[in-house]
């Protein structure tokens, strides 16, 4: 807590990594500087997110030689908002939002090492059966068989966790081995003891759907719990903690 001591300035270490994301007032032995997206202090590396490429399904995304990290939830989770405020950009995620391009799975590069990849939104109510089919075949296609896909961040309202399509989708990723991080998004339309209850409930639930998951709170109107994210992805890219 170097830069808490020095008084003029309140950021400290992020997460897992050692490095000081403070400045200015910061008399300790830091290399990094960070910045500032509305008071949050960020990761510089995700701020460099865009668009790249969008497809319908496995076979029409571009090979490349970085990993993936993909962001899936229902619609009206938060996705876009978790997105933005983890790039530090307004409208980023607005992309995913186009006409046409809701069901398409939307590529974000950070490097020609890191892709953030936003999925399809699911819960949809009023789309055909076709539409749901397909969603569940190009969603268990791509999460069994993207050979780059390290990671995935399922968003979550906190208020409403763990709906039928949350729990097929770490069946899913249970199946294919894969790693998973919920965030229980909106936190901020709860108290802090409702959240807490909350986010225990989904992490005891969490020991039989998917052992090995994490879950955290986040919010993206307050801008809480970007730093446990990032932590979480500058793991998942193998970005170095200097
Ligand atoms: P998506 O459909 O999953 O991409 O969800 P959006 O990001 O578009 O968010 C859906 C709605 O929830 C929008 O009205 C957002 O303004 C709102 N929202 C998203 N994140 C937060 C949050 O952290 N707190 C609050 N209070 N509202 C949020």
């Amino acid at each position: 807590m170097c830069c808490e001591k020095d008084g003029e300035f309140y950021a400290s270490h992020f997460g897992r990594s050692n490095l000081c994301y403070g400045f200015y007032g910061c008399r300790g032995k830091h290399r990094k500087l960070a910045f500032f997206s509305e008071g949050v202090l960020m990761n510089p590396m995700y701020r460099q997110a865009h668009f790249l490429q969008s497809g319908a399904k496995l076979a029409d995304l571009p090979m490349h030689a970085g990993r993936e990290v993909a962001f899936a939830g229902r619609s009206n989770a938060g996705k876009s908002s978790a997105i933005n405020a983890l790039t530090g950009q307004q409208s980023l995620a607005r992309t995913s939002k186009t006409p046409g391009r809701t069901q398409l799975i939307n590529l974000f590069e950070v490097n020609d090492q890191a892709i953030l990849v936003d999925l399809p939104g699911y819960g949809f109510a009023k789309v055909s059966v076709a539409v749901k089919t397909a969603w569940q075949h190009n969603m268990a296609d791509y999460l069994s068989r993207r050979g780059n896909l390290r990671g995935v961040i399922l968003l979550m309202d906190v208020r409403h966790p763990l709906t039928e399509h949350d729990q097929q989708m770490l069946s899913w990723c249970r199946g294919a081995g894969l790693a998973v991080h919920c965030l229980l998004t909106k936190a901020d339309k709860l108290n802090r003891g409702a959240a807490g209850n909350a986010l225990l409930q989904v992490r005891k639930a969490l020991t039989t759907l998917h052992p090995n998951a994490s879950v955290q709170l986040f919010s993206a109107l307050k801008k809480t719990g970007i730093g446990e994210v990032h932590a979480v992805l500058d793991s998942w890219f193998g970005f170095a903690s200097a």
